[in-house]
């Protein structure tokens, strides 16, 4: 009995040995028990899997989706730039889920100062569209322009700064500074304060404006005088008024992405007069109203978190 329970165990333990005498009794194999199977992966339940895909479907992907940010209180603090760790979210954890755009009333130049200096952006973002879009990049690439001048022509355009400036020299405001009209190639910028104010001082206008309702007033005036041009007069940031044909609002960005099925907006200024409005309830995009920079962040984190 001993030597039935021994014998195995020890043809397997000299197993070599045996082998090379030519005696291996092979009823006495033994043979190493096979490993036990991996446990099955964790299969995340049927119910779940139906909500992501429903999730991922209804958000779409980087191939048919766009995720397009206004710049001013949505992706920086007024005027201000980017935080850096902001933008690092939107271009490495954003940009590989979605198509990533901003569309801002400044030129260019004031973009790129905003978003991450350099001209960073052009190339970072899939889309930057500077005037609303009258000054359009794709990747890297200018992708179209338009101008004012063309639009209304030269007499029609002096007749509306005469007139703006002389409307400017009646108010008197808490303080005034320079640059009160900017010229720019889809647009006039209208600002009763002066663009060269301080922060400080831009700040004041803007607490004095709520109350005084001097750009709203302004606007109407603009209205009254110069409605035969089919002129828009939009209520912008935080110190002056855009002037631009109408339809170049931000919508008139949406005219390069009609290939694009699915467009999620991110703005603040979302109310009518505001310069979001247009764009927010446009029918080819999806409005989201955020309130400032974190704002648009914690949105965003939870669009990717309902993606995992
Ligand atoms: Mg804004």
């Amino acid at each position: 009995m001993l030597f039935a329970k021994v014998l195995p165990k020890f043809c397997q333990l000299h197993r070599p040995l045996l082998r090379s005498y030519g005696f291996i009794p092979s009823h006495l194999l033994l043979k190493a028990a096979p490993p036990p199977p991996p446990p099955p992966p964790r299969q995340p339940s049927k119910q779940s899997l139906i909500g992501k895909r429903k999730a991922a479907r209804r958000m779409g992907s980087r191939d048919n989706t766009l995720l397009l940010f206004d710049v001013d209180g949505t992706l920086t603090p007024s005027r201000q730039v980017i935080k850096p760790q902001l933008y690092d979210f939107l271009v490495k954890d954003v940009k590989p889920k979605f198509k990533i755009g901003v569309v801002g009333g400044s030129d260019l130049v004031k973009i790129c100062e905003q978003l991450g200096g350099g001209t960073r952006v052009i190339s970072d973002f899939d889309y930057v569209f500077a005037e609303n879009g009258l000054v359009a990049y794709s990747s890297g690439d200018i992708i179209g322009t338009e101008s004012i001048q063309k639009y209304i022509g030269e007499e029609n355009l002096q007749r509306f700064i005469n007139y703006a400036l002389a409307y400017l020299s009646k108010i008197t405001l808490p303080v005034k500074r320079g640059t009160f009209i900017e010229f720019r190639s889809g647009m006039i910028n209208v600002c009763p304060v002066g663009r060269s104010c301080s922060q400080a001082e831009r700040l004041e206008f803007y607490e004095y404006d709520k109350v005084h309702k001097i750009r709203e007033t302004m606007a109407e005036d603009f209205r009254r005088e110069f409605g035969d041009l089919g002129l828009q007069f939009s209520i912008g940031g935080q110190i002056s008024l855009d002037v631009f044909p109408k339809g170049w609002d931000k919508t008139y960005c949406l005219s390069y992405l009609d290939k694009i099925p699915n467009i999620h907006f991110f703005g603040d200024k979302t109310s009518p007069g505001g310069n979001d409005y247009e764009i927010f309830f446009d029918s080819r995009t999806k409005g989201h109203t955020v309130t400032s920079p974190e704002d648009t962040e914690k949105e965003l984190r939870e669009m990717l978190q309902k993606l995992q």
